[in-house]
């Protein structure tokens, strides 16, 4: 008899307990199921409908959301690349724009003309370009003065305003990590960096099943600082694409982001884009292997519990060789000073004679 009562206290009280639990499970929603992202803009790419241009752009899908990250250097490239792969821009849920240079947000007049009602989210800086406040006790008063030489006559209003660039369009500045949507963050990191000092940027995070994936636009901030971040969040991470700003590719500050990225957060996928450098385009090849993927303009990555990369028909490929490559590689090799190089480039097996025996 005694056992019975104790199981019955046991039971009210695991009852109990999971009363309490409810409302905690319902304040973090489940994460996203899968993610989808297609590149609209970069300078490098195998589709000859595309147009290629300097800056970024990139389409995110989760879980029925649609997000534009950046909008690329041009509004006429962006366009064209979007009617290419078939991206309706008037159908977007958000904008996340990543920071304030052109190469990102040069598309944005176009993307608000036939979408001006859009949410846009954009970092906050004292006076930028996506406008701004400040309370009006940010100056010194000198009440000695006359008063047509103070400010506002005296009284200034308790904030003040500042306007962006983009007059009527929805943007809402943003200066630390945010859950801006179930299972969509945005990371707020300011660049230490010389050229880009005090540079803010947004980083976009999406909370899958299967990992984080990570948007970056520059990486002016460290894309290894991005991830740590990131890895708050989710610290399995399944996918970082975009502009890893190593465009010099000096090699101590790339094998920093290798170490990182690979052995310390253990990144599943890199698709990295834009100003990553070609010279670090060859080293995180090098240290990813197959788990390296080419993200060039046009580029499709579904990312569930497999990665596939998508062709412009929506089949799933393995990266191999174009035509294209080989015309490129041809032309290369024709460059050589080395005999059996220009055989090559010239169509001819230099080791032919070899097997005529
Ligand atoms: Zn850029
Ligand atoms: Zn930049």
């Amino acid at each position: 008899m005694k056992t019975k009562f104790c199981l019955a206290k046991i039971q009210a009280a695991v009852l109990a307990a999971a009363v309490l639990l409810v409302p905690a499970l319902q304040a973090t929603a489940a994460p996203a199921n899968s993610a989808k992202v297609t590149v609209l803009y970069d300078a490098f790419g195998k589709d000859q409908k595309l147009q290629k241009d300097w800056g970024y752009a990139a389409l995110i899908e989760v879980d029925g959301k649609r997000i534009l990250f950046d909008t690329g250097n041009n509004g006429d490239i962006l366009k064209k690349n979007a009617a290419a792969k078939k991206v309706d821009l008037r159908k977007l849920d958000l904008v996340v724009m990543s920071h304030r240079h052109g190469d990102h947000m040069g598309g944005l007049a176009y993307v608000l003309s036939i979408n001006p009602k859009v949410k846009i989210f954009a970092p906050k800086e004292g006076f930028g370009v996506y406008g701004g406040d400040l309370p009006s006790s940010f100056y010194p008063k000198d009440a000695t003065l006359p008063v047509e030489q103070r400010y506002y006559d005296g009284k200034p209003p308790d904030v003040l305003h500042f306007g962006s660039a983009w007059p009527g369009a929805d943007i809402k500045l943003i200066d630390k990590d945010t859950e801006i949507a179930p299972n969509i963050h945005l990371i707020a990191q300011v660049s230490d960096k010389k050229g880009t000092l005090e540079l803010r940027e947004l980083s976009l995070v999406i909370n899958t099943v299967n990992g984080a994936v990570i948007i970056v636009g520059c990486s002016h901030s460290g894309v290894e600082n991005i991830v740590t971040a990131a890895a708050q969040i989710n610290p399995k991470i399944q996918f970082v694409g975009g502009g890893f700003h190593l465009i010099q590719g000096q090699t101590e500050e790339v094998a920093k982001v290798i170490t990182a990225l690979r052995d310390t957060y253990k990144v599943a996928y890199i698709a990295p884009g834009h100003c990553t450098g070609e010279l670090t385009f060859t080293a995180l090849k090098q240290a990813f292997g197959d788990h390296f993927l080419y993200a060039g303009l046009g580029s499709v990555f579904e990312l569930k519990d497999t990665v596939k990369v998508l062709t412009a028909k929506g089949e799933a490929v393995r990266p191999k060789m174009t035509a294209e490559d080989f015309h490129n590689l041809r032309n290369h090799l024709a460059l050589s000073d080395d005999a059996e190089h220009i055989q090559l480039a010239e169509g001819v097996d230099p080791h032919a004679h070899a097997h005529q025996h």
